[in-house]
């Protein structure tokens, strides 16, 4: 995410944007799943709510659906002057707000969805069918 000075809660955008996206989750990258354990390993992690994977720049990260507790009732940082380097760094110009899917390759909202890539791009295979539990985001 690229520095500027148009920081998060400096434009009108940010007001519109509810529940402030960029507020409601966090992210860390992960190790590309080479085997059928490691895939089996994801699999579980998105057995879990509010987990998503995701591919962006051949990197793989996995998200943590949560909201910030100093995002206030009326979409504003509570602690807008003191918050972390992540947020002050943090583009309004190429955000998840504007960005279209965030610009991912893929991203994986269910155990479904992780499971259908696995049938369609690897040979490995889980006897496990579709389990139609709905995703974890939106
Ligand atoms: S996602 Fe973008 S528009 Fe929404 S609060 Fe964050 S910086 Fe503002
Ligand atoms: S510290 Fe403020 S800007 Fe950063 S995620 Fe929390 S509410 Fe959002």
């Amino acid at each position: 995410m690229a520095n500027n000075n148009n920081a998060r809660d400096d434009t009108p955008q940010c007001e519109k944007c509810l529940p402030a996206f960029c507020c409601n989750y966090f992210a860390f990258g992960i190790d590309e799943p080479e085997n059928r354990k490691d895939y089996e390993s994801l699999l579980w992690k998105l057995a879990h709510e509010k987990v998503s994977i995701y591919v962006y720049r051949n990197q793989w990260y996995i998200m943590i659906h949560t909201r910030c507790n100093f995002l206030t009732p009326d979409n504003k940082c509570g602690i807008y002057e003191d918050r972390p380097y992540l947020c002050k760094e943090h583009s309004v110009e190429n955000c998840e707000y504007t960005g279209d899917d965030y610009g991912f390759s893929d991203h994986f909202k269910s155990y479904d969805d992780l499971l259908e890539h696995i049938k369609e791009n690897t040979n490995f295979r889980f006897k496990l069918d579709p389990t139609g539990v709905r995703p974890n985001c939106v």
